[in-house]
């Protein structure tokens, strides 16, 4: 008999997981580390999704999100062939690679480097994390260019210099604004950057809604860029996993071939549909995050940390005194959970997602208390 181990693929066995942010069910926690919204989603949408709630979960759900689809194309000024919904954008992201990407081997023949373009998943570092795992899980080959100063984004002059950038990389994603930074780009940076590649260019524009612009148009612009957004963040709907993507009809119906048959469900479009009938609870609610994020920011600073201006939902910080890892250790007995990444080139970071201005005032009184410590 075989060992189970040894009936693994080998690219799985070797494989890195994604690691995700700890999601406790700790009472009275203030948990700053997987930036989900610190507002409910809107009574209207909870009031939906109960009145959904009866004999109907026996039935499928529409395969497409076809009534999604098409709300979300009146807001975005384009057709519903133009969107496709996922089961959150991170099920999305997985299809583009799926989708663009060469693996770099199969069984029958080892990608030759003049084809390793092709075969290429190319991402800026630091940004979301799961690019690498997606590429990973793949087979496909990866390339990390380091963003600039303060990670702002590197013009085509610049990462023509350095060498590494590839501009016919088969998929590339930026993060827009950047996580873990939350550092904005402007939508002429984004285009010149997008003029210059030749294969898929992803804006992954997770937290664009509390950023000052968005990069829609390029997508409706350009037939290579595909424009990702969700409903997780800025609309309060992480456990109802929605995400989209907006993009050339010919790219989105190859998208459509190979999802899963049914892979939003029901109650998470239903959720959506109503989202979309009350978006003004929801951009009163940006306004809010943003005022506190700047207030909090001057806060920190004026405590010592060093904070990186945003455009996002969280900050991203580095603490006086003690490491970012030490700091995620004195926090938690004191029931605040900030995010910390161990990569080499984060680790001296913390994450703060921004939550309401009462769970601002309580970080703000621990982290006092630990500067104060002797
Ligand atoms: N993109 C970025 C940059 C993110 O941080 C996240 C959330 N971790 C996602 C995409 C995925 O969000 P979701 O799958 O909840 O739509």
């Amino acid at each position: 008999m075989k060992s189970p181990r040894s009936l693994i693929r080998p690219l799985v066995r070797e494989l890195h997981p994604y690691v995700y942010g700890e999601q406790p069910k700790i009472k009275g926690l203030v948990k700053l580390n997987t930036n989900e919204n610190p507002f409910p989603p809107s009574p209207k949408v909870l009031r939906a999704i109960k009145g959904a709630t009866d004999g109907r979960l026996r039935l499928y759900p529409n395969p497409t999100a076809q009534p999604l689809c098409e709300k979300l194309a009146k807001l975005h000024h384009c057709k519903s062939d133009n969107i496709i919904i996922g089961n959150g954008s991170d099920e999305l992201l997985a299809l583009a690679v799926r989708c663009f990407v060469e693996p770099k081997q199969n069984s029958k023949f080892k990608i030759q480097s003049s084809k390793l373009a092709k075969a290429t998943v190319q991402y800026f570092a630091p940004s979301y994390s799961l690019y690498p795992v997606l590429a990973d899980i793949h087979g496909a080959a990866k390339n990390a260019v380091p963003l600039g100063a303060n990670f702002t984004l590197p013009g085509v002059a610049d990462v023509k210099r350095a060498k590494t950038w590839s501009f016919k990389a088969a998929l590339t994603f930026v993060t827009t604004p950047n996580a873990p930074s939350g550092c904005g780009y402007k939508t002429s940076e984004l285009e010149k950057l997008c003029r210059a590649q030749k294969g898929i260019v992803v804006l992954d524009e997770a937290y664009v809604d509390f950023a000052d612009e968005n990069a829609l148009k390029l997508t409706l612009k350009y037939p290579h860029v595909l424009v990702a957004r969700t409903f997780s963040k800025a609309y309060s709907l992480c456990f109802q996993r929605v995400g989209y993507f907006v993009g050339n009809a010919e790219l989105i119906a190859a998208l459509h071939k190979i999802r899963d048959s049914y892979n939003v469900n029901g109650l998470g479009q239903i959720a959506a549909e109503a989202t979309l009938d009350n978006l003004g609870y929801y951009r009163a609610n940006f306004k809010k995050i943003i005022a506190t994020r700047e207030w909090l920011s001057r806060e920190l600073t004026l405590l010592g940390f060093r904070v990186f201006p945003s455009q996002a939902n969280f900050i991203l910080v580095v603490p006086p005194r003690f490491t970012a890892q030490n700091w995620l250790q004195k926090l938690r007995p004191r029931a605040v959970l900030v995010r910390w990444f161990s990569a080499r080139d984060v680790k001296q970071y913390l994450r703060i997602t921004i939550g309401t201005r009462m769970e601002m005032e309580t970080l703000l009184q621990a982290v006092k208390k630990i500067l104060h410590e002797k």
